[in-house]
């Protein structure tokens, strides 16, 4: 096992991982930007090491300079998070060819999945459906026509190196075909430096219901069951539960063996996340995340498992500490992310916090790195916190989550609390009875 780890990341996932550490013994150095002097996770961390300013190209994406505090303070192991580097194939080589273990997978397997079409490719020969489209990358408009119509409009042209929601645009008719294809092009050449596209069919009321997996590197590989996360605005997750309301313990069986048998295949390590959209009782595969994900923590609630353990485990060499028969769901969780954003406007509202207040009692989590007193930087995403909360039943978490959100007090700035608070008290939701549109046409009519 590690001795020493290095967490190259900010804000609440800096503190969960720094968390897990210190139960395993593990000590933990904290990197950080001159932004994040004051940061919770460079206070509780054992060392700490400024690695540049503010811009995250400067400092969280600074791979130079992340190594060299790695050298300095004798660490074993470098964990990245979610987002910053976590996604880098050349970063997971840097680290494994400087002698530092990558909690993570191979650069080999983030590489292929960070593909969309060499990901839809791959695991389509495995044996998981996929979104009916083009069998690869886009090339000529006449190709892209025949295709689309074989499909049926509507159709959504995606990047292949996309990500965080942008890179996808949605096309109706033949004669819009053309420009998105080129405007699709044309962000993801900016924005991600490769500019392949390829089409798919765009389906119209899915729920977007993702599989939580973990394999170790002696061959076991075990599912923990699917989050669904179809709440979201502009292709991003606000809020998410786990189990389901749209599946039952069949499909989720049935669902659940049909990943773990494709990453058995892949002979992918460490912790991933199979997303599909879940449509008429089907699954499409979209795309699969090679790394921890923010509303990990609902998996952990109804499973009892500790994944940022098991992720250091796994990395460090060790067998899981379970087998598929031991996992056991129990009750339903959901999480909030709660952003320093005006509720309704979304306007980035970073500052000081004043008076702060976490709700607590049985079932309810906070993770946060943000305190009283605290001045948030304008420099990073907008999340500062996420509420998680778990109960019995659906119903328990309900009354639950809408206890917690009301004691909940941050000072100060703006957050999306209120919007949660809307949001959980609408029939729809409180049915389950909602698709991954549901959220936008809300706040459309909310104007
Ligand atoms: P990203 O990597 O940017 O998160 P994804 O491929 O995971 O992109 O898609 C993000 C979201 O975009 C999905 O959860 C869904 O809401 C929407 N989306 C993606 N592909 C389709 C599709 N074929 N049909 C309808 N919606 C889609």
């Amino acid at each position: 096992m590690f001795d020493k780890v290095l967490i190259a990341n900010r804000g609440e996932i800096a503190l969960r991982i720094h968390r897990a550490c210190q139960e395993m013994g593990i000590a933990t150095v904290a990197v950080h930007s001159t932004a994040d002097e004051d940061a919770m996770h460079v206070r509780l961390a054992n060392e700490s090491v400024c690695i540049g300013p503010p811009a995250s190209k400067d400092s969280y994406l600074n791979i130079p300079s992340i190594i060299a505090a790695a050298e300095i303070t004798g660490a074993d192991a470098i964990h990245p998070g979610y987002g910053f580097l976590s996604e880098s194939d050349k970063f997971a080589e840097i680290v494994a060819e400087h002698k530092f273990e990558f909690i993570g997978p191979t650069a080999d397997h983030i590489r292929l999945m960070g593909d969309k079409i060499s990901a839809k490719k791959v695991v389509k020969k495995l044996g998981i459906p996929v979104v009916p489209g083009s069998d690869g990358e886009v090339t000529g408009i006449m190709d892209a026509k025949k295709i689309a119509k074989d499909i049926g409009y509507p159709v959504i042209v995606k990047a292949a190196s996309g990500g965080g929601g942008r890179g996808m645009k949605v096309v109706h008719s033949e004669n819009e075909l053309d420009s998105a294809i080129k405007a699709c092009k044309k962000e993801a050449g900016a924005s991600f430096g490769d500019d392949a596209v390829y089409l798919e069919k765009y389906l119209t009321l899915p729920r977007h219901i993702e599989f939580q997996i973990i394999a170790d590197k002696h061959g076991n590989v075990c599912h923990l069951g699917e989050r669904d996360c179809s709440l979201q605005r502009r292709h991003q997750k606000v809020l998410e539960e786990a189990p389901s309301p749209a599946l039952n313990s069949a499909e989720r069986t049935r669902m659940g063996d049909v990943v773990s048998k494709a990453i058995e295949g892949l002979g992918y390590i460490g912790v991933g996340t199979i997303e599909f959209l879940y449509e008429n009782g089907e699954f499409y595969f979209i795309e699969m995340n090679t790394r921890l994900q923010v509303e990990h923590p609902i998996t952990e609630m109804i499973t009892g498992i500790d994944l940022v353990r098991e992720q250091i485990r796994v990395a460090s060499g060790l067998p899981l500490s379970f087998s598929q028969e031991d996992i056991k769901f129990s009750g339903h969780a959901i999480e909030c992310r709660i952003n320093a954003e005006d509720p309704f406007t979304f306007v980035p509202s970073p500052g000081k916090i004043g008076d702060y207040h976490t709700p607590g009692g049985l079932g309810v989590r906070v993770d946060s790195g943000i305190y009283c007193g605290y001045t948030i930087p304008p420099y990073y995403d907008s999340m500062i916190a996420k509420l998680i909360v778990h109960g019995k039943t659906r119903n328990e978490c309900l009354m639950r989550l809408r206890r917690a959100l009301g004691e909940y007090v941050i000072d100060g700035i703006k957050t999306t609390i209120p919007l949660h608070q809307s949001l959980i008290r609408e029939t729809d939701f409180i049915n389950g009875a909602y698709d991954i549109h549901w959220l936008e046409n809300y706040l459309n009519n909310m104007d």
